[in-house]
């Protein structure tokens, strides 16, 4: 099969935006095994957008556009395809549902050119917009199919992988199902991850085995194809355990949830609650951890100490450890984690102290990080790091590591 990209929009011509979504969809046909043979750009006209279709339907069996299915004047993508096909333009009942609860959830009035973003045309098929309001489409006339799929990338990505291949595997026939699934570590590099299942990426066909690295994460995305969805996922299972009997030690879960979710999830579920001790961070930890939704229910609070005076004062750490050991010591960290908890009365308590420069301090070397971890019950334990990078990317790192080894413990 052969196809074509049609991108409306007059910005892309002025380039003021590139055209992201031609090469997101170019590779997504690529991995179906459709040829893409054009990338068009229209600006928002009708005359010119109809004289590109012309063109394009004498060449391909597959038409894709996006943008141009907005509210505003300028959207005349349906319009447009509406006249050259024969269809009239009806409203998506479910669309127009979906439009309307949003306007009455932010207490907004809706105007009729958002109605306008409901409608379809009669005889196509709907591709829902869970990330938007107006809904994608596809029809198939005169054994051209054309797709038409929103602008922003954010609605035509997922509108795309999740309803646009359904559309276009059911017009190839094809039986086979695609499902991946995504592993998420920390604690360990990217290079340092590969190389240990370098034989399985290297010999990899199905599953394929993709790593991506990102925000000192590494995830690697696992996508299997078989006609049996269960087999697809047994696939998928026998490459994770593989994968996680060499590396597993770093594994922290699956798919969306960062390890700060996880870390909120876990404490919620074992109902415990959590109070910081923060020097190095500043504070950070727990502002990130107050920005999940839910974690009130686990976040009790903290104390930034960042001057040695504090630390006595608000964290009753000795003296004499600040005077022999230093600020930046496992005696520190161990002395700050327990007193918040006692202090805020919670379960756990988590300190940060560490040395994030430019410049070291007290003779330790820049990016020496303590974490202290007290949880009731357990022994206090102190992890000492030694992280690389700019200031921020210490204290950053250092924050990620507390919900790493917090979420070590709980699970232990
Ligand atoms: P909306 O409802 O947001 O108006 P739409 O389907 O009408 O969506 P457009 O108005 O054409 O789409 O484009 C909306 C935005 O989507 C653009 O401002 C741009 O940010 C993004 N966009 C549009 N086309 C592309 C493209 N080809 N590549 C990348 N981004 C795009
Ligand atoms: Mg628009």
């Amino acid at each position: 099969m052969n196809a074509e990209i049609i991108a409306v929009g007059s910005e892309l011509l002025l380039g003021q935006i590139a055209n992201t979504n031609a090469q997101f969809l170019s590779k997504q046909l690529a991995d179906l095994g459709i040829n893409v043979y054009f990338h068009t750009v229209v600006g928002d006209n009708q005359d010119r957008l109809k004289r590109v279709v012309e063109t394009a339907k004498q060449r391909s069996k597959l038409i894709i556009f996006t943008g141009g299915l907005g509210p505003t004047k300028d959207d005349l993508t349906k319009e447009t395809m509406a006249s050259m096909l024969q269809q009239q333009l009806v409203i998506h009942e479910k669309s127009l549902k979906r439009i309307e609860a949003y306007y009455e959830k932010v207490n907004r009035k809706m105007t009729d050119n958002n109605k306008k973003q409901a409608v379809i045309l009669e005889n196509a098929t709907v591709l829902l917009n869970d990330h938007g309001m107006a809904p994608g489409m596809a029809i198939t006339k005169d054994h051209v199919t054309y797709m038409l799929l929103p602008g922003p990338p954010m609605e035509m990505q997922p509108m795309y992988l999740k309803y646009g291949t359904e559309y276009l595997n059911d017009l190839l026939g094809v039986r086979e199902r695609i499902i991946s699934r995504v592993l998420r570590f920390f604690g360990i590099g990217e290079s340092k991850l590969e190389t240990e299942i370098e034989d399985l990426i290297d010999k990899q066909v199905n599953p394929t085995i993709a790593p991506l690295a990102s925000n000192f994460e590494v995830k690697l995305r696992l996508t299997a194809k078989h006609s049996s969805v269960d087999k697809a996922n047994e696939l998928l299972d026998d490459t994770e355990q593989e994968i996680l009997s060499r590396v597993g030690q770093y594994f922290y879960g699956y798919e969306n949830t960062s390890l700060l979710e996880h870390a909120v999830a876990v404490l919620q579920e074992k109902k415990l609650t959590i109070a910081s001790a923060e020097s190095l961070t500043g504070g950070m930890f727990m502002s990130e951890l107050i920005a999940v939704p839910g974690s009130s229910s686990v976040a009790k609070g903290g104390i930034v100490a960042y001057t040695n005076d504090m630390k006595e004062t608000l964290l009753n750490v000795n003296r004499t450890t600040l005077i022999q050991e230093g600020a930046v010591s496992k005696e520190c960290a161990q002395q700050m984690a327990e007193h918040v908890r006692k202090s805020c009365n919670s379960d756990c308590g988590i300190s940060f102290t560490g040395v994030a420069g430019p410049q070291s301090v007290e003779g330790k070397d820049v990016g020496t990080v303590f974490i202290g971890l007290s949880i009731k019950d357990h022994p206090t334990e102190v992890y000492s790091l030694k992280l690389a990078g700019s200031r921020q990317t210490i204290r950053e790192r250092a924050i990620k590591y507390g919900y790493y080894y917090l979420l070590k413990q709980l699970k232990k």
